[in-house]
């Protein structure tokens, strides 16, 4: 995890101006996955979503939302495996697993991977290359798994923030959640101050 960002590995876009990302993770969620959509379409703004497998199964239905209202869907593997401490044909199937879940959900192969934990090595480098996919970390994390409340969520966010970021949420958390009431006042925040929402792979465009 400490060798130098190349093409593949990205956890901002520093040339993106005024352009931030919402990424979500481990979903979808019946519940909260819809809420966050409710959100984001409220002040018409783009996001990511990290999604498992095994919640695909579960819960199949927020993803065609994810995909119809303009929001992208990202690989989190099949069962939130640790590639970095697989052998290759694990890494392959926890790809490729969760990607013909969404595929057949959505009909949308994700471009875009974002490996449990941030862990990744240089045999998934080579793998993600090899499938066409981008690596993406993050560069502002809320802690919003850890039960974080509503007002550390905010304050994590906001006094980092720059164009460019890429910020880490989730949809999927077991037990208490703040994460929609910190984002019900983020959100508005942020644009307020002039940053412009899009998705994981708009942002890595510039
Ligand atoms: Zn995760």
């Amino acid at each position: 995890m400490n060798f130098k960002e190349n093409k593949t590995v990205y956890s901002s876009n520093s040339k993106s101006n005024n352009k931030i990302a919402l990424t979500f993770d481990d979903g979808p969620h019946p519940k909260i996955t819809p809420k966050i959509l409710d959100l984001l379409s409220k002040y018409g703004i783009k996001a990511t979503f990290f999604v498992i497998g095994v919640n695909i199964d579960n819960y199949p239905e927020p993803l065609g939302r994810i995909v119809s209202e303009g929001h992208e869907i990202g690989n989190h593997t099949n069962s939130h495996t640790i590639l970095k401490s697989v052998d290759k044909m694990k890494i392959f199937e926890e790809i490729k697993h969760c990607e013909d879940k969404i595929l057949k959900a959505t009909g949308v192969q994700p471009k875009v991977l974002r490996p449990p934990c941030g862990m990744y090595d240089e045999e998934l480098v080579d793998i993600a290359n090899l499938k066409d996919y981008k690596i993406i970390l993050w560069n502002i994390d809320t802690h919003d798994w850890a039960h974080m409340s509503k007002s550390k969520i905010i304050n994590s966010v906001y006094k980092e923030v720059k164009g460019g970021d890429i910020i880490l949420f989730h949809d999927y958390i077991s037990g208490e959640n703040h994460t929609i009431e910190a984002l019900e006042v983020l959100i508005p925040m942020l644009l307020q101050n002039g940053y412009e929402f899009v998705t994981v792979s708009q942002l890595l465009q510039y």
